[in-house]
């Protein structure tokens, strides 16, 4: 199958300018050659009248399977909850999304499903469970706490592959190695207090130098690096200590945790469209203790934007951090939005696009998508592409607007085409 998409102008995802009025040639699912193509080659054209043609959306911080408040995914079925992962994985898909990176959440299958055919959706780059210690964030036991720590009883939302407790060197070791055996291509962790969790200060950091070393061993050991929820910069400085690669929220920063993060190319993974919903009190959380948790959160992130811009730091990519009903994950097209406003259009689309493709390559070969590059648009990248009515650098508006999002590619299929 041959693909030429012609009368085209091309953002590649780094540039901040486009390359005006060439061709594609895509070849099954690769892009072969941008510029002047010879049409006699294509089984297909795509005439693209002008518009944009540029990367497939990436979201560097999902949890595909979380569907529903915790609560409410305790009380599920595994079907139930595999079902409601397909229909929010199909969503992104149809919002332009081609590729994600999953950071808590059984998503090996749904990923299998969708590479062959039985389910759609982006490509996805699972970490399988986030590994918490005890009183972790993640540890989420909160329901019937007192029952389930006297018998060390997982929840079913953790039997369920999205949440591990691992404590001490060797707990680490094997939790980290059993993520990879299901297929991990990195691994998260829990490095700080979590906004969202009942038990644990924000301030509180979690996991000993010692054990955070040992995931960091076991990954890189496997080709692979570490991805961190963290929040405050005591936190950060010992995860940089130990080896960490991606700092989720990285909410609290101070300039010497910022010198450090641009120094060892630590990448951040921001939210700020998520931050600014919490800063506010829109989304509903149950208790004041933990308003007060996500208001301080959802208002630092602000600030740590004016020192990603001091220090210059380059490694940022778009995450969103939805969890919760099909409603909430609509909102992950918004958080492009916000970057915008916070940075500006071009920051905007390389987050969303080439940053996360150059994050995504740290699992060397425990990327699942080794054929091409993604994130770009160039000679050998795989054809996962948008086509947008308008100039993305003139404003990200016209990539999230579904009229002005004509097409949609991933892996050469055509998902949406409104051209
Ligand atoms: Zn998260």
């Amino acid at each position: 199958m041959t693909t030429v998409i012609t009368n085209a102008n091309v953002f590649n995802g780094v540039d901040n300018q486009l390359q005006e009025n060439v061709s594609l040639l895509i070849e099954n699912n690769v892009i072969t050659q941008i510029g002047d193509v010879d049409l006699s080659l294509a089984s297909e054209i795509i005439d693209a009248k002008g518009g944009t043609v540029m990367p497939g959306l990436m979201d560097a911080h999902v949890h595909i399977t979380m569907s529903a408040p915790f609560h409410e995914l305790d009380k599920m079925t595994r079907e139930e909850v595999a079902i409601r992962s397909a229909k929010v994985a199909e969503g992104m898909l149809m919002r332009g999304f081609t590729t994600v990176r999953d950071v808590a959440g059984n998503t090996l299958g749904l990923k299998n499903c969708i590479d062959n055919g039985y389910a759609t959706g982006p490509r996805i780059l699972p970490s399988q469970a986030a590994i918490s210690q005890t009183c972790g964030h993640s540890d989420y036991r909160q329901n019937q706490a007192q029952e389930r720590t006297g018998i060390h009883e997982d929840s079913p939302l953790m039997k369920t592959g999205a949440f591990k407790v691992a404590d001490g060197r060797s707990e680490v070791l094997r939790a980290v190695r059993e993520q990879l055996f299901m297929g991990a291509s990195q691994i998260k962790m829990m490095a700080g207090g979590g906004a969202s969790s009942t038990f644990d200060p924000l301030d509180t950091i979690q996991y000993t130098l010692n054990e955070m070393k040992a995931a960091v061993e076991a990954a890189s050991d496997y080709g692979t690096y570490v991805a961190a929820h963290i929040h405050t910069a005591d936190a950060m400085r010992r995860a940089a200590e130990a080896g960490v690669m991606s700092f989720e929220h990285a909410t609290i920063m101070d300039d010497d945790i910022a010198k450090t993060i641009k120094d060892k190319g630590i990448f951040v993974i921001p939210s700020y469209f998520t931050s600014s919903l919490i800063a506010e009190r829109k989304i509903p959380l149950g208790n004041e203790a933990l308003y007060q948790k996500t208001e301080r959160v959802g208002k630092a992130m602000f600030k740590s934007a004016e020192l990603i811009k001091k220090y210059d730091i380059q490694n940022i990519c778009f995450g969103t951090d939805c969890v919760g009903t099909l409603d909430v994950h609509k909102t992950q097209s918004e958080e492009l939005q916000a970057i915008e406003t916070v940075f500006d259009s071009l920051t905007a689309l390389k987050m969303v696009t080439s940053n996360c493709g150059r994050l995504f390559e740290m699992s060397t070969y425990k990327h699942p998508y080794q054929e091409g590059k993604l994130g770009q648009i160039t000679e050998g990248a795989y054809a996962d592409l948008l086509i947008i009515e308008g100039n993305p650098l003139n404003g990200v508006s016209c990539v999230t607007n579904t009229e002005t999002q004509k097409l949609i590619m991933k892996d050469g299929v055509v998902y949406k085409n409104t051209l």
